[in-house]
């Protein structure tokens, strides 16, 4: 976590060495990330962030976040609908469902996608980013509550 001041002290010499300089709107979006749970859209940080400190511009919090996922602090996912959402510090490589119905998602672990892993891999010689993994469809509910699947409506 990032609750210790000298982690804090250790992010603020990291980001200098990236050429950004440690000013009060990098240090709100750090306090807006901390207690970020789950998935959060990079327009859910800009608001929150400006909640605390209405100065804050979206581009300085974009590109903080670009910064902090070089780091290995965040990494962002897609949602179905393409939008990026960020997690902070991600315990593990994962994918996400992502059902058209209700608007669930759960989590895609290592283990589940090995097999789709490994065949693009031999087959193609293509590395999957599982990170970038967003699988819509329908959740056991949904799909056995007689939703109709996905795009045959529209
Ligand atoms: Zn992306
Ligand atoms: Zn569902
Ligand atoms: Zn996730």
């Amino acid at each position: 976590m990032m609750s210790s001041a000298s982690s804090a002290e250790q992010l603020r010499d990291r980001l200098r060495s990236r050429g950004l300089r440690w000013t009060p709107q990098r240090r709100t979006l750090l306090v807006v990330l901390e207690a970020a749970q789950g998935h959060v859209t990079g327009a859910e940080l800009v608001e929150r962030c400006r909640a605390i400190d209405p100065a804050t511009t979206p581009s300085t919090v974009y590109r903080t976040l670009d910064v902090l996922e070089d780091l290995g602090i965040v990494q962002h996912g897609h949602g179905a609908d393409g939008r990026e959402e960020f997690h902070v510090r991600p315990e593990q490589e994962h994918g996400h469902l992502h059902c058209a119905a209700c608007g669930g998602t759960w989590e895609i672990d290592e283990r589940e996608a090995t097999t789709i892993v490994n065949s693009f891999r031999e087959e193609r010689g293509f590395e999957v980013d599982l990170s970038h993994v967003t699988v819509v469809g329908l959740c056991r509910e949904c799909s056995s509550a007689g939703n109709q699947q996905p795009g045959s409506s529209a």
